[in-house]
């Protein structure tokens, strides 16, 4: 451990260099802009929601039987990397059932009390959803559990000897979770999601059609090459696919002239640290740590976060799933290392334009 931190202090570079964030762009600040600009830019059906066809699927089956028998769907839990579309597609739910949508986050409950006041304010049947799920309070995590089951919840009242037990009906209704990682949910709250999902990277076809919709409704000239450009350095994400796609565009308006096509696309995005393959530079820096630091792995997640000088969870949540989904990292029991096509990718990396990270 100490031989590897001093071989990391070794190459400050690696420590100190500035990292633009194009993965993790904030997901709110990010979101809210975009919807600002362009109300109905967040799909509201699934006809308009490309991509996920499997999840898809399955959603549209539950949700027509349960409105067939006039019943609320049962609790939902949507997991998978950020920017995916798990809160899209919770609206959207919300939207096919025709019930109140309600929306928080696992941050954002506090304590039990603050729970217990917003499952008593739901109308019947409201969709209630809670982002970063897993970050909930085990505290509050147990007002959730008889919510879940019996429509009901068990406050105490009071203190020290004269406290008592009071049990209050909810409406019925059906909690939608999102989460980024599955595993850090205890058990008792994810047996009590009747349908759970995982959504998965999308392909670039999928892509495509994404940024072809928002360039109509942003008004966004561009063509079928330069959007499929985009949508190949995209990590698979249409958060980053729209944030890139606006990237592009003030280029075209300023240096191009005015229509997205794919060698302005190309260009723009290669400054913007996107490289041909679609990593950005973190996701460059961390096959470089591993493949220059460690000899190719295996090498602990707390090192490697700390050789970085970047958040665990930031790694484990964001860069990770990409990096292992295109089979250049590997997760085994001693720790993440390069596979063969990882190794590869570093030591090829001169023709991809890796030269720019300084790194
Ligand atoms: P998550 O909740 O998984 O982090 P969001 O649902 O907030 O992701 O989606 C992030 C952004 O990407 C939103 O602006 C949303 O409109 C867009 N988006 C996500 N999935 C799709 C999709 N399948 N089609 C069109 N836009 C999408």
């Amino acid at each position: 451990m100490v031989e590897l931190a001093s071989k990391a202090s070794e190459n400050t570079s690696v420590a100190n260099v500035q990292i633009e964030r194009l993965a993790t762009t904030t997901k709110r600040i990010d979101d809210d802009n975009l919807e600002a600009q362009a109300p109905g830019i967040r799909p509201q059906t699934f006809a308009d929601y490309p991509g996920q066809e499997s999840v898809k699927d399955n959603l549209q089956i539950y949700v027509a039987a349960a409105k067939r028998r006039g019943e609320p769907l049962d609790h939902v839990l949507l997991h998978g990397p950020p920017g995916l579309g798990k809160t899209t597609l919770t609206q959207i739910i919300a939207n096919e059932l025709g019930v109140p949508f309600v929306s928080t986050s696992g941050p954002a409950i506090d304590k039990p009390g603050d729970l217990a006041g917003i499952l008593s304010s739901l109308q019947p049947g409201t969709l209630l959803f809670i982002d970063e799920i897993h970050r909930l309070s085990i505290k509050v995590e147990e007002i959730l559990y008889s919510a879940m089951e019996d429509f009901a919840i068990d406050m105490m009242i009071g203190q020290g000897p004269s406290a008592r037990s009071v049990r209050m009906e909810v409406a019925p209704f059906t909690l939608a979770g999102a989460t980024t990682r599955v595993s850090l949910l205890s058990r008792p709250l994810l047996g009590r999601f009747g349908i759970q999902e995982r959504l998965e990277f999308y392909n670039e076809a999928a892509l495509c059609q994404i940024l072809l919709r928002s360039a109509r409704i942003l008004g966004i000239q561009i063509e079928e090459a330069g959007a499929r450009e985009i949508a190949s350095r995209s990590r698979g994400t249409p958060r980053l696919a729209n944030r890139l796609l606006r990237r592009v565009w003030d280029f075209a308006e300023v240096q191009g002239s005015g229509v997205v096509t794919s060698a302005l696309a190309g260009d723009a995005l290669q400054r913007q640290g996107m490289d041909t393959c679609g990593l950005d530079r973190i996701d460059r820096m961390i096959l470089k740590t591993v493949y220059h630091h460690y000899d190719g792995g295996p090498v602990g997640i707390e090192t490697l976060a700390a050789t970085l000088n970047e958040d665990r969870s930031t790694l484990e949540e964001v860069y990770e799933p990409y990096l292992v989904h295109r089979g250049y990292l590997a997760r085994g029991p001693r720790g993440r290392y390069l596979t063969d096509i990882g190794r590869k990718h570093v030591e090829t990396s001169g023709s991809k334009g890796w030269e720019q990270d300084g790194i």
